[in-house]
């Protein structure tokens, strides 16, 4: 008999992975399951980028590394950081690599806050504050991390995004951790750069007073990924809170390299310094490099590979439309326009209390997710994992084809006529 860990008997599975898993199983099984679940562009990774790779394995580059891999390719990331997005005072030795933007998530909690085992005499429990809804892995890692979380709860007619008045309202001397992501999955919207100055100017008040320990964590994963005329702001770049910012990023979305598992950290100065030596010590217990023959790959990304992406974020620019304009159409659904990323995230709470064409209870997202994949074969994520308001939302990954989008869009319209 398993005695399984309290810590892990307590985590909710990722309902991502979940719904994402349940398709391709679906789809093995030879059913046309259309899926709008998995965060993963359709694109390959650029020919550019697998040839680095190839040839540092041929070459034999198959050893370990140092824990961050080798000092090109965090000089790389560095120049990236503070050429695009204007992170000052960020060099290799503020880079830490890791396997995709979801384990630098976690070491970085794991170095910023602590729980009642390693907080010692006198412990307080952090605070992590995340507006809402977000990304369904930030919650339960701040958890196992020991933070207490503190939702902020934003809503669609607001482009699900939290107000500066807002989080300086939030903000207590516990607070330890503010975590932003824009462009935002699940939303699909962005800040705008002056929204996002407001906040930072908040969080440098706060920490000039009430909450000296704060840090910001923007994760800025979709960053590529804008088409609403929005341009992209990195608040690490804000003098003011640069050294308390750590700036979160990875390959996987821009780039069509979720598979590789590549994601890193920059941040400034001498705190930045300091948080990428505990991000090594931490990492270096985990699970030390990410497979050596991958660097290259990562200069190859970085420095050759802007004409692919600019052609990926056309081709999402134009499917963004495409969904934007069949959702509007469909009744009793109340959309955000996408700007950013590759989701929508409809209010779908008109329908609830029907039933579908298949005697299903529509009473919850998680239903009408289940009812409409069981039904119609079409996967969306419930939106209830994401948190807040996303009860009332399904999220929809429109990183497919338009011909994909449009069929899909069919088959949901279909399934909502038949519910009474
Ligand atoms: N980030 C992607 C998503 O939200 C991949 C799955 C996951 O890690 O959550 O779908």
């Amino acid at each position: 008999m398993l005695s399984v860990s309290r810590r892990v008997q307590s985590l909710k599975p990722s309902v991502t992975i979940a719904f994402m898993n349940r398709a391709k199983a679906m789809q093995r099984a030879g059913k046309d399951v259309l899926s709008f679940a998995a965060g993963e562009p359709d694109f390959d990774t650029p020919q550019t980028i697998k040839d680095a790779a190839i040839k540092a394995l041929l070459a034999g580059q198959t050893k370990y590394m140092p824990t961050f891999g080798d000092p090109d390719t965090r000089a790389v990331l560095a120049k990236k950081l503070t050429d695009e997005n204007g992170i000052p005072n960020c060099t290799a030795d503020h880079i830490s690599i890791s396997a995709g933007g979801k384990h630098s998530l976690f070491v970085a909690c794991h170095v910023l806050l602590d729980d009642s085992n390693s907080g010692g005499p006198g412990y307080v429990q952090p605070e992590v504050l995340i507006p809402v809804p977000a990304w369904v892995s930030y919650v339960p890692i701040a958890q196992l991390a020991g933070g207490k979380v503190i939702e902020i709860p934003t809503t669609v007619d607001t482009g699900f995004k939290a107000s500066a008045e807002q989080i300086r309202k939030a903000i207590t001397p516990r607070t330890r951790l503010l975590i932003l992501n824009s462009p935002s999955n699940p939303c699909g919207t962005m800040y705008t750069p002056e929204e996002l100055k407001a906040i930072g100017r908040v969080v440098a008040e706060a920490a000039a007073t009430i909450a000296p320990d704060i840090t910001v964590l923007s994760d800025e994963l979709y960053e590529k990924i804008i088409y609403g005329g929005i341009p992209h702001f990195s608040i690490g770049s804000m003098p003011e809170i640069a050294e308390r910012t750590i700036t979160l990023n990875g390959l996987s979305k821009a780039y069509g390299m979720t598979g590789w598992r590549i994601g890193y950290t920059g941040s400034s100065g001498a705190f930045g310094k300091k948080f990428t030596e505990a991000m090594a010590t931490y990492q270096g217990q985990m699970s030390t490099n990410i497979t050596s023959f991958t660097y290259p790959a990562i200069r190859a990304a970085i420095t050759q590979c802007a004409s692919e992406v600019e052609t990926m974020r056309q081709a999402f620019a134009a499917r963004a439309e495409v969904i934007n304009a069949r959702l509007a159409k469909l009744p009793g659904i109340k959309n955000a326009k996408a700007t950013g990323a590759f989701y929508a995230f409809p209010d779908v709470s008109a329908h609830f209390g029907k039933t579908s064409k298949g005697g299903r209870k529509i009473d919850s997202a998680m239903s009408m997710c289940e009812a409409l994949l069981e039904e119609n074969l079409v996967a969306f994520v419930p939106g209830e994992d994401f948190g807040g308001c996303g009860k009332n939302h399904v999220r929809i990954s429109f990183a497919c084809s338009e011909q994909q989008i449009h069929k899909g869009m069919d088959r949901f319209g279909e399934f909502l006529a038949g519910l009474t």
